[in-house]
């Protein structure tokens, strides 16, 4: 705090907390370190499983890295950070979030080394910002090139990200659904591929076994037919998207109708009916038998609809009637007298089931889907949960292939390598920087130093021999984690995307870069962040100003 003979200035509000300095950057980088550190233990397929349970008393087991540092509700603005890059990632990828929180944890670890030696925190970022660039460019030299075509290697990029999840006993299986899933609805684009996850919907449904986890050519869709008189299945379904009510539209102003006479009333209601029966004609006519709306369907109208035998639903999601239309082939009319022949969508089988109790939709049998849908079942709500993110990250890393064309092998050997070219070219930078290049390259080891330890192999021997193999040119050598050895991770088909590993160091650099750089917490909350010196945890009371 300012002084000024004695007497100290404020100049922030009170109750405002400030920590500057060296006791800001230490804070901030021990709050990071504390998220990175909490999901450590769970990277690889022999990491362990969190289990969270919040205020309401709901539980999450999960493996999942961007899950469990939400799940943590992260107050301290810099661990926030931490948590913005398992965010990135998963946004970008959809795997790779443990890595990319670990790495980010590793990254602050080794700057923290760095600046207890003196060396200044913008040197530091300098360097760091360099190795991550460099970085970039070593990881797409070691990335092989694959196809949509390459069924193998995309499988085992799907097994790989499921390895270690609940999905364990059915994870060939769920592979495949997830392969296949991505092939359907990957759409060509110039010279590459673009692959949507938006467009796979993963519904889940806790009863029966993991194995009755199914892909669905087509959408599925978590409500039930309006009437009970409908059909419950149809086949060769002519479907309609309509993204208005089946209603009489509400006066927009108050008015009131004055009746005078029962007869009156009569023609009134006659109208009405008439009103609604033009609706339903004009969907029919258009020779729809199945009906999306996502909003209302007025009582008269789905007894109107039953009787022409079409099958509805009502508010169906905005998501869902894009997926929808990509799956069937279908236009979102939002005017129900111009609905036409042409607007309809095909599917072979439009059906309601029961699965475990609930009546769901299922439109499948569409002719080359543009979206589609898997099922996934299991027998408990935690498994089936932990089956849906595993699920997730392998969508993702299938997505990830297929649109960059690039995979590496995993096991911690892109990571040996990286850390070995890392430390040639920060030879050639020489200066304070090349501190700085090297303690990067040293951070981007943990993975295989997590991974050794997970399978309870003696980290520090790993690493050296793995370092050995790579100088040696056995550049693809890493952990085989499930029989703790060292060995070919391509030969093990242990394949993930190229992005899973650029994004994660370009997010996990960025945000070490960031915390390096602040040398001053002002906290104008009066509530104070957690991990705030003495006295910020609590609320102060107020008018109490902190010193
Ligand atoms: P993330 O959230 O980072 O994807 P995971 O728990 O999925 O975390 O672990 C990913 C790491 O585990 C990657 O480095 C990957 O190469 C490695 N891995 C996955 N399966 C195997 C395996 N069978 N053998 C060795 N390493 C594996
Ligand atoms: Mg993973």
């Amino acid at each position: 705090m300012a002084q000024y003979g004695g007497q100290p200035i404020f100049i922030l509000p009170e109750g405002a907390l400030r920590t500057s300095g060296k006791d800001a950057q230490r804070n901030n980088i021990a709050a990071a370190k504390a998220v990175a550190e909490s999901v450590r233990t769970t990277l690889g397929p022999r990491g362990m499983d969190k289990m969270m349970v919040d205020d309401l008393g709901d539980i999450v087991i999960t493996n999942d890295g961007a899950t469990i540092v939400e799940e943590m509700n992260i107050e301290h603005p810099a661990a926030k950070m931490i948590v913005e890059v398992a965010k990135t990632q998963d946004d970008e990828v959809g795997d790779g979030t443990t890595s990319a929180v670990v790495l980010a944890g590793s990254l602050l670890n080794n700057a923290e080394d760095l600046l207890d030696k003196n060396v200044h925190p913008t040197i530091i970022a300098r360097g760091y910002r360099m190795a991550a660039a460099k970085a970039d460019d070593i990881l797409n030299d070691i990335g092989k090139r694959v196809t949509i075509d390459d069924d193998d290697q995309l499988t085992r990029i799907a097994t790989t990200a499921m390895t270690g999840k609940g999905a364990e006993s059915s994870k060939e299986q769920l592979a495949e659904l997830a392969v296949n899933a991505i092939k359907q609805v990957s759409e060509k684009k110039g010279d590459s591929y673009e692959a949507d996850l938006d467009n796979v919907k993963v519904e889940k449904k806790q009863g029966g076994s993991v194995a009755d986890s199914e892909l669905i050519q087509g959408i599925i869709i978590d409500k039930e037919r309006v009437h009970s008189g409908m059909p419950k299945s149809l086949n060769n379904a002519n479907i309609a998207l309509l993204d208005s009510a089946v209603e009489i539209k509400e006066t927009e102003t108050d008015a009131k109708i004055q009746i005078t006479d029962p007869s009156q009333l009569e023609s009134f209601v006659a109208q009405e009916e008439k009103q609604i029966k033009a609706m339903v004609d004009s969907i029919a006519d258009s020779g729809a038998t199945v009906l999306f709306c996502q909003k209302g369907i007025d009582d008269l109208a789905q007894h109107f609809l039953a009787k022409k035998g079409i099958l509805a639903v009502r508010r169906v999601k905005k998501s869902d009637m894009s997926k929808l239309s990509k799956a069937t082939g279908a236009k979102i009319v939002t005017n129900i007298k111009e609905l036409e022949d042409s607007d309809l969508g095909y599917a072979a089988l439009v059906e309601e089931k029961k699965i475990s109790g609930d009546e769901m939709i299922f439109v499948s049998g569409c002719k080359n889907p543009k979206a589609v849908s898997i099922l996934v079942r299991g027998g408990t709500e935690h498994v089936v949960d932990e089956v849906e993110r595993a699920m997730h990250d392998a969508l993702g890393g299938v997505a990830a292939a297929i649109e960059n064309g690039k995979i590496v092998a995993g096991g911690g050997s892109p990571e040996i390598e990286l850390a070995r070219k890392l430390r040639e070219y920060a030879e050639t930078v020489g200066g304070r920087e090349q501190l700085a290049i090297n303690a990067f390259s040293d951070a981007v080891e943990v993975i295989p130093r997590t991974l050794a330890e997970s399978a309870g192999m003696d980290a520090i021997d790993m690493l050296v021999e793995l370092r050995a193999k790579h100088e040696a040119g056995e550049t693809d050598m890493g952990i085989m984690v499930m029989e703790a050895k060292v060995g070919d991770m391509w030969k093990a088909g242990v394949v993930e995307p190229l992005l899973i590993k650029t994004q994660a160091v370009k997010s996990a650099s960025e945000a070490t870069e960031m915390i390096l750089r602040i040398d001053d917490v002002i906290s104008t909350t009066n509530k104070g962040g957690s991990g705030m010196p003495p006295g910020g945890g609590g609320m102060p009371p107020e008018g109490m100003g902190m010193m």
